[in-house]
């Protein structure tokens, strides 16, 4: 047993057939799309990254690290206070959703809940 083919969106003719992708009507000789539900190439739904206090960032934006954030290799870290600019949000790296260029460390990933929009 296979699915009930769809009716001929043209004529409304039932012996519609498969043909690879197409269905095809050989009454009117209508063909169409199978729709294909599992072919999701669509953009993903904006990502919107809110920073420490829910502001909404966007790349390019200045922000102000909230807590001292610790870096390997760094004695002191990044203090609280650090100015970032020009930044970017990228799909989350282990919860770090921010690349940026910090002056002093250079380029580094950092998470949104750590910096306030400047
Ligand atoms: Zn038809």
């Amino acid at each position: 047993m296979v699915d009930a083919l769809p009716l001929c969106p043209s004529c409304s003719g039932e012996h519609t057939y498969e043909m690879s992708t197409l269905y095809v009507c050989p009454l009117c000789g209508f063909e169409w799309a199978a729709s294909t539900p599992s072919d999701n190439e669509t953009a993903p739904q904006g990502l919107v990254v809110k920073d420490a206090v829910g502001n909404v960032l966007a790349d390019g934006d200045t922000v102000v690290v909230t807590s001292s954030i610790k870096v390997k290799g760094s004695p002191q870290g990044i203090k609280a206070g650090t100015k970032i600019r020009n930044i970017r949000l990228i799909d989350p790296v282990n919860g770090h959703d921010v690349d940026c260029k910090v002056d002093g460390f250079g380029a580094m990933l950092l998470k949104s809940s750590l910096v306030k929009k400047a």
